[in-house]
């Protein structure tokens, strides 16, 4: 078989308006280094044209090749398509809307010469996203950083190239809830940040919306750390200490004034407080037993539907 020094993964939702951009650009970009190298479009189950313009961009180039997913599994599970079907020594991850220039792979093929095999892309600037999102995005890095097990390179986003055995590592891990950004960070090796600017989507619209980011969070917080369990010992802790200060304070009343009203509103509230803490908790249980199940029944990460391009390889590999 025929192995190119690197191969570039790219997952496609609904990119219609921006393959073509996209392609052009990375033909241009990637010649310029010397490097032979394969492009691995995986379309996510996208509803526009773009399955059939990586069909005729994979019958232009034979360099470009094409997966389409039986349906849209998401982003983090189009990626580990793509990297199973690899053949390349080093792998360049990258979005399909132009977000992150193709101009910077030949600076990651630099580092990984020089014996880097985690070369990450550090986005310069993140005032391309909506201040809410950016305040979130925040908040949630921070928690994982205070908390998580895994540290998270700041700026660290999923463009980026990883060596041949740092993809094998995180092709070794088939969890189906993929944060991938702290797999990357999990897997170590030598590793180093390359600074870029996050450019403006070309065309079309970011495909998260805030439910969808909120179940990314949650997946990450769930995966790489204990957080949402273990933060209830703590909110217990706070609530009996508060119970029990609160006795006191009744207690004291009574001995000084006798028994005034009947505390029908204390009651209340502290029925409803510990019933909604007690749900909550119930909840984040259920969240990891949900979990556990999802990874105990070993589906499939995802299902091919069409191979497009010269070399027919791989096919979904089981868990
Ligand atoms: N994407 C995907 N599957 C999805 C959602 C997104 O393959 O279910 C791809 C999308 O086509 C793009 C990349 O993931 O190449 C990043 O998506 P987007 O630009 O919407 O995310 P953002 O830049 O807003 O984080
Ligand atoms: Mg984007």
């Amino acid at each position: 078989m025929n192995r190119p020094d690197v191969s570039i993964v790219i997952p496609v939702f609904n990119e219609a308006q921006n393959l073509r951009a996209l392609a052009a650009r990375l033909a241009l970009a990637v010649d310029a280094c010397d490097v032979s190298y394969e492009a691995i479009f995986v379309d996510d189950g996208s509803s526009d044209e773009s399955l059939e313009i990586l069909r005729d961009l994979c019958a232009e180039e034979r360099r470009f090749r094409a997966l389409s997913l039986s349906r849209n599994f998401g982003k983090e599970v189009a990626i580990v398509a793509g990297l199973d079907a690899t053949l390349g020594g080093a792998v360049v991850i990258m979005d399909a809307d132009l977000q992150h220039p193709p101009e910077v792979i030949p600076l990651f093929i630099e580092k990984w010469r020089e014996g880097y095999k985690n070369v990450y892309g550090e986005r310069i600037d993140r005032a391309t996203d909506p201040k809410l999102r950016a305040a979130f995005t925040h908040v949630f890095y921070r928690l994982l950083e205070d908390f998580g097990d895994v540290r998270l390179p700041p700026g660290a986003g999923d463009f980026r190239l990883l060596d041949r055995q740092a993809v094998d590592a995180l092709l070794s891990m088939r969890e189906r809830a993929r944060f991938n950004k702290g797999l990357f960070a999990w897997i170590g090796f030598k590793s180093i940040g390359v600074p870029f600017d996050v450019e403006d989507r070309a065309g079309g619209t970011s495909k998260f919306n805030f439910v969808r980011l909120a179940r990314f969070a949650l997946d990450g917080l769930m995966s790489f750390s204990s957080i949402p369990l273990k933060v209830w010992t703590y909110v217990g802790l706070a609530i009996s200490a508060f119970a029990i200060a609160m006795a006191g304070y009744y207690w004291a009343r009574t001995m000084v004034f006798g028994v005034d009203t009947p505390g029908f509103p204390t009651l209340v509230v502290s029925i409803a407080f510990f019933s909604g803490v007690q749900l909550i908790s119930l909840g984040v249980l259920g969240e990891y037993v949900a979990r556990i199940f999802n990874e105990v029944k070993g589906r499939p990460l995802y299902l091919v539907a069409e191979k497009l391009g010269e070399n027919d390889v791989t096919n979904a590999k089981a868990g």
